[in-house]
Parts: C-alpha cells; sequence; structure tokens
C-alpha cells in the first residue's frame, strides 16, 4: 500500500472553470474569478474583505507592510512554526521575536508572550497550527494593553473556530495559504481577510506595485507584484464549493486515527482538540514520548519502508543559527523533537487509516 500524506481532491468542476478560463484569454490576475474569489472568501471568513497574493508567504509580508512595519520594529511569533511567518517579518526589516508554544493547544503560549513585548514591538502572529485555534481572548487583551495589531496566520486552518469565531476574522487581518496540501488550493496562492477598509485598500495597491488608483502607471510608493492570476481563482472557486466537505473529511479523518490508536493511549499524545475549538485538523498529529522506544526520525523512516508517507514537525525557529538566537523554549522544542505528521489527504480512506494505524502500533507497542 502507498499512502501519501496529502492529496487534494480537483475534479471536473475544477477542470471546467479552469478550461472556461483559458478559453476567454484572461489568464493573469484581471479577470472576473479573482473578484468573486475575494467575494465568496470574505463571506466564507465573514470579514468585509478578502485579498487574494501570489501565496501565503506574500500575504503575511503584504499584511505586515501595509500596518507599516518595517526597520526597528520587533513582531511577536511562536517559535513552532512554519517559517514562512517569521521570514516575512524579516523581509519588512523587522526582528522576529520568538514565544515558546503550550501542551495543550500546540499554539503560542499567550502566558509567555508579554515578557518578550518591548517598546519596540508592533505586532503578534499567531499561528492556528495544524488547524487548531490559538488561544485568541488571551492574546487580544496583551495586544489592546500594549497597543499592538494581530495578524492571524490561518494558512493551515481555514474554517477553524475560536469560541465560534471564524479564524481570520478575529484579529486586525489573517493570512491563508492555498498551497497543494491546505485545506483547499490553488496551486500556489494565498488571501488576507480583513473587515479595515484603509487596510484593505492599502493592501490592493501594495499587491500592484504601488499602483496609485487615480492614475495610470503612476507608482507613487514602492509595492510588489504580489497578485494571483484568474486561472488560480478559477480552481479557487471550484475549492471553495468543497471547503465544507474538506473539513468534515478531517474531522473524520481525526476522529478515525483517534479510535484506531487508542491502544497506544499511553505511549502517544494526541492532538489537540480543546472544548472552545472547532479544530480543521489540517493534519493529523502526534507526539512521541521523549523517552520512548524508538526516536520520530527512525518511525518517519520505518512508516517510508512500509509506503507511508509522514512528517516531522517543523524545526523550532529559534533554534536556527540565522536568528542568533540563544532563548530556551522548552515546548517547542519537544513538539520539533516528538511531531510527527501522519497521511491526512481528503481522498484517504479507512482501510488506508487502520493500515498506518496497525503499523504505528506494531512499532510502538
Ligand atoms: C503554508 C504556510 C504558510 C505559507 O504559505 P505558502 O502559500 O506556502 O507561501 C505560512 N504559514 C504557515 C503556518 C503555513 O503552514
Amino acid at each position: 500500500m502507498n499512502v501519501p500524506v496529502a492529496n487534494p481532491i480537483i475534479d471536473e468542476r475544477e477542470l471546467e472553470l479552469v478550461i472556461k478560463t483559458v478559453k476567454s484569454g484572461w489568464i493573469s490576475s484581471a479577470g472576473e474569478n479573482i473578484s468573486k474569489f475575494e467575494d465568496k472568501f470574505a463571506e466564507f471568513c465573514n470579514t468585509k474583505y478578502a485579498i487574494t497574493t501570489s501565496n501565503g508567504t506574500s500575504a503575511l509580508h503584504l499584511c505586515l507592510v501595509a500596518y507599516s512595519i518595517g526597520p526597528g520594529d520587533e513582531v511577536i511569533v511562536p517559535s513552532m512554526t512554519f517559517v514562512a511567518t517569521a521570514n516575512a517579518v524579516v523581509y519588512t526589516g523587522a526582528k522576529p521575536v520568538f514565544v515558546d508554544s503550550e501542551f495543550d493547544t500546540w499554539n503560542i503560549d499567550p502566558e509567555n508572550i508579554e515578557s518578550k513585548i518591548t517598546p519596540k514591538t508592533k505586532a503578534i502572529i499567531p499561528v492556528h497550527l495544524y488547524g487548531h485555534p490559538a488561544k485568541m481572548d488571551k492574546i487580544i487583551k496583551i495586544a489592546q494593553k500594549y497597543n499592538l495589531i494581530i495578524i492571524e496566520d490561518a494558512a493551515e486552518a481555514h474554517g477553524a473556530r475560536y469560541n465560534n469565531k471564524i479564524v481570520g476574522s478575529i484579529g486586525n487581518a489573517g493570512c491563508f495559504s492555498f498551497y497543494g496540501n491546505k485545506i483547499i488550493t490553488t496551486g500556489e496562492g494565498g488571501m488576507i481577510t480583513t473587515s479595515n477598509k484603509a487596510i484593505a485598500d492599502k493592501i490592493r495597491t501594495l499587491r500592484n506595485h504601488g499602483s496609485s488608483p487615480e492614475r495610470k502607471y503612476y507608482y507613487p510608493e514602492l509595492g510588489f507584484n504580489y497578485r494571483m492570476t484568474n486561472i488560480q481563482a478559477a480552481i479557487g472557486l471550484a475549492q471553495l464549493e468543497k471547503i465544507t466537505d474538506n473539513i468534515e473529511r478531517k474531522k473524520e479523518i481525526h476522529a478515525t486515527y483517534c479510535e484506531y490508536l487508542q491502544p497506544l493511549h499511553n505511549k502517544i499524545t494526541m492532538q489537540p482538540n480543546a472544548e472552545w475549538a472547532e479544530s480543521v485538523f489540517w493534519m493529523f498529529s502526534i507526539l512521541l514520548a521523549s523517552n520512548g522506544k524508538i526516536s520520530r526520525d527512525s518511525l518517519i523512516d520505518i512508516l517510508h519502508k512500509k509506503g507511508i508517507e509522514s512528517r516531522p514537525f517543523f524545526f523550532p525557529l529559534h533554534k536556527y543559527i540565522r536568528f542568533n538566537n540563544k532563548d530556551k523554549l522548552p515546548v517547542s522544542e519537544y513538539l520539533g523533537n516528538c511531531g510527527i505528521s501522519l497521511p491526512s489527504g481528503p481522498k484517504l480512506s479507512r482501510k488506508e487509516i487502520r493500515y498506518v494505524c496497525d503499523e504505528i502500533i506494531s512499532i510502538l507497542d
């Protein structure tokens, strides 16, 4: 058996819309799919505006620039996240300041944020890791106290809810990715959600080389080409029709893994699922015991030999030499060493999950 870690569902509907778009000749970033996709995504996220971008990383970068974050500023990010969260901060000339995670959500620990705030701190980027929302109420309280912007990195969490509020609508802005393994995909692609009109307008300008809305070919401020194509937006529109089903599948996959891995409940830690949260379980993930029978990396190797693809957790960012950071962030380091994500693509069958779990049980038990 060969079980991939992710596999998007792309069917006749995507093909139909792509063919129509290609035939229309509107294959660059002008075209009606873009605004349709933006409007529908804003509706999905319960925000006034949504702005497409070339990918999730450019969404984060644009958002930071729109909030005037730059050299001399500091931005708080979790150490346990995909590298793009911190890189986007570095692109602006600001400094990412790393905060440890908490065990009960694997997200940024609100209790560890305040001690990292300095007069230079301008923003916090909570990441809804693996689809589970961060503790937004506590983060909002801190942001209000110190007058900080909150940009949600929701790249892995489309549709997740914190206390019934959908992610991307909770902070000042939210950033999403439509990479091939995300909840929905456009190949490459991203989106920024916000209900702030001035910021939405600024993001639209910055996305298109800083173009003036008044005069054609007039670019008074430095901007970027971070536009999505109309072909990608066609795929996005077809994918949005599937988003509720995709999320349902993720929840079923999570429940099935929890059931089949039950015999290991003393040996592994299951993915968090806080009662106040509605996670979308982007990747089903577990933690091995640090003193267990075999290491996470050996488990990945053995599973690979059985045709099962898996992924280690992200490498804790504060440990990269280029960030020149001496902090000890024990939870991030533990997650980075012991976390493993298992096959979680929406096409995964119960039989495949059974196979993966039986193998893991026979290796760990
Ligand atoms: C995927 C991802 C991104 C970046 O998205 P791209 O579309 O690949 O640029 C940012 N943050 C997190 C947490 C991600 O998982």
